[in-house]
C-alpha cells in the first residue's frame, strides 16, 4: 500500500498542510507521554529514542515545519476540508485521519494504523455518510458522545463527516457543542463543498481550520486512474476530460458501461430537441432515466436491510413471542422505510445532477468553440456536435443554453419538483 495521501489528485498544497499537522499532532502525543519536557519547551526531545524521531521526521518533513520547533502548531482539533464534488473531500479526510493514526510518521500506509483506517475499521475513527437528505440530530448526537471517549489506540479519537452541509440544524448545534468544548483527544474532520453559509453555519466554521481543495486537472485523474486502476492510457485521458475533474466519475466512465451508456443518452439531447414534443419527451427520458439509476442503485442495500431487520425482528418465528415481536416492530420498520425513500430521493437528485453536468459540458463546449478560446472541449467525442451547435447558436445563443442547465441545477437545488425544472430547461434549450 502506497503513502495515504496517494490518491489525491493534484493536491500538492493540502497534503503539505495536512503532513505538517499530522507531524505536530504526532509531537503533542510524544511530549504528553513525557510530560517532565513540557516545562524545558523541547517537550519530546528528552530521550535518545525521541530525539531519533524527530531526527528521521525532519528529513521527511524538510524545513518549514520541524515539529520539534512547534509541538501543536499546526494541529487543531477541528478541520473542513471544501472543494467541488470529486476534487477528493472525503479521501483527504480519511487520508489526515490515518496520519493522525499512523504509528510510524504522518501516513506510511505500511502500519496497522494507517491499513485500518483506510480501509475504514480502525476502532477510533468513525465515518458519517448521510444517506438521505440530511445528517439527522439523533445520529450526530450520538456520534459526539461516542467521540467524547478515550481513543482505545492510544491517539485520537476522530469523527470524520461528509457532506456537512447536509446536518439539519439541530444536528449542526449539537456538533457546535462538541467542537467548542472538544474532549482533548478528539478531531472533528468535516467536509462540504464551501463555507458559504448555506454549506457550513458560520459558527462552526469560525472554529474550524480549512483546507481549500481544487478541482483537479484532468492530466492528473488520469495519471491517477491509468497508476491505481490500471486503465489504459487513451480511456483514462477521455474519462478524466469527460468527468471534468471528478475523479471517481471518470473512474465510473472508465470501467462501466452502463455509466458510458448513460452519458451517452444525455449528450445526444441537444441533437434531439426539434420542437416542443421532442423538448417535453427528453425531459421525461432525463427524469426516467435517473430515477431507474437510482433505483438500481440503492435496490440492494434496501432488501439487505429489510431481511436484516426482519432477522433481528424475529420475522419467520411461529411461537407467541414472534407475533408481539412483530407487533412491536412494525415502527421500527415504518422508520426503516422512511429512511430508504429519504435516500432513494437522494439517489434521484443525484443522478440526475451528473447527467446535468455531463449537459452543461457540452454547451460549455459549443461556447468556447464559438469563442474560439484555445481550451480543450470536455467531451472530446462530442465536440463535433459541439462545433456545428457553435456554428448555428453563436457564442450568445450557446452561453444562453449553458445557463439554462444551470439554472435548472440550482432550481432543483432549490427543491423545485425536478419535472417542472427540467421540462422548463428543455424548453430553453430548444428555443434558446
Ligand atoms: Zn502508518
Amino acid at each position: 500500500m502506497p503513502d495515504v495521501f496517494a490518491d489525491l489528485v493534484g493536491q500538492d498544497e493540502a497534503v503539505g498542510t495536512l503532513r505538517r499537522a499530522a507531524a505536530a499532532a504526532a509531537a503533542v502525543l510524544r511530549a504528553a507521554a513525557h510530560p517532565a519536557g513540557v516545562g524545558a519547551g523541547r517537550p519530546a526531545a528528552t530521550t535518545g529514542a525521541d530525539l531519533d524521531a524527530f531526527a528521521e521526521e525532519a528529513e521527511t518533513e524538510g524545513p518549514p515545519a520541524n515539529p520539534a520547533v512547534d509541538p501543536g502548531g499546526g494541529m487543531t482539533h477541528a478541520w473542513i476540508f471544501t472543494g467541488p464534488p470529486g476534487s477528493g473531500r472525503s479521501v483527504a479526510a480519511r487520508a489526515f485521519a490515518a496520519a493522525l493514526q499512523c504509528a510510524y510518521g504522518t501516513g506510511c500506509g505500511e502500519c496497522p494504523g494507517c491499513h485500518t483506517t483506510m480501509a475504514g475499521t480502525h476502532a477510533d475513527v468513525r465515518l458519517v455518510v448521510p444517506e438521505g437528505l440530511s445528517i439527522g440530530v439523533g445520529e450526530m448526537r450520538a456520534l459526539v458522545l461516542r467521540a467524547a471517549s478515550t481513543p482505545s489506540g492510544g491517539r485520537w479519537q476522530i469523527v470524520i463527516i461528509e457532506d456537512a452541509d447536509r446536518l439539519t440544524e439541530a444536528a449542526g448545534n449539537a456538533l457546535l457543542k462538541a467542537i467548542e468544548e472538544p474532549p482533548p483527544r478528539t478531531v472533528f474532520l468535516l467536509c462540504a463543498p464551501s463555507t458559504h453559509p448555506d454549506d457550513v453555519s458560520v459558527t462552526i466554521r469560525s472554529r474550524c481550520r480549512v483546507v481549500p481543495l481544487r478541482q483537479p486537472p484532468a492530466a492528473a485523474v488520469a495519471e491517477v486512474l491509468v497508476r491505481r486502476d490500471s486503465i489504459a492510457p487513451d480511456v483514462a485521458h477521455w474519462a478524466a476530460a469527460a468527468a471534468q475533474g471528478h475523479v471517481g466519475r471518470a473512474r465510473r466512465l472508465a470501467r462501466d458501461p452502463e455509466a458510458r451508456r448513460r452519458r451517452d443518452a444525455v449528450l445526444a439531447v441537444p441533437r434531439r430537441l426539434t420542437g416542443v414534443g421532442t423538448a417535453l419527451d427528453a425531459a421525461s427520458a432525463l427524469i426516467e432515466a435517473a430515477e431507474a439509476e437510482a433505483e438500481a442503485s440503492v435496490a440492494e442495500a434496501d432488501a439487505a436491510e429489510r431481511a436484516a431487520l426482519q432477522t433481528a425482528l424475529g420475522a419467520g418465528g411461529t411461537g407467541r413471542g414472534a407475533a408481539g415481536a412483530i407487533r412491536g416492530a412494525a415502527g421500527q420498520l415504518k422508520d426503516l422505510e422512511k429512511r430508504q425513500k429519504s435516500r432513494a430521493t437522494r439517489a434521484q437528485r443525484d443522478a440526475l445532477d451528473r447527467a446535468l453536468v455531463d449537459l452543461a459540458g457540452f454547451y460549455r463546449d459549443a461556447l468556447t468553440m464559438a469563442l474560439r478560446a484555445p481550451v480543450a472541449p470536455v467531451h472530446t467525442d462530442t465536440a463535433a456536435m459541439a462545433e456545428a451547435g457553435a456554428q448555428k447558436w453563436d457564442a450568445e445563443g450557446a452561453l444562453r443554453r449553458l445557463e439554462a442547465v444551470l439554472e435548472c441545477r440550482a432550481a432543483i437545488e432549490a427543491n423545485v419538483k425536478p419535472r417542472i425544472a427540467v421540462e422548463a430547461m428543455m424548453l430553453a434549450l430548444w428555443k434558446g
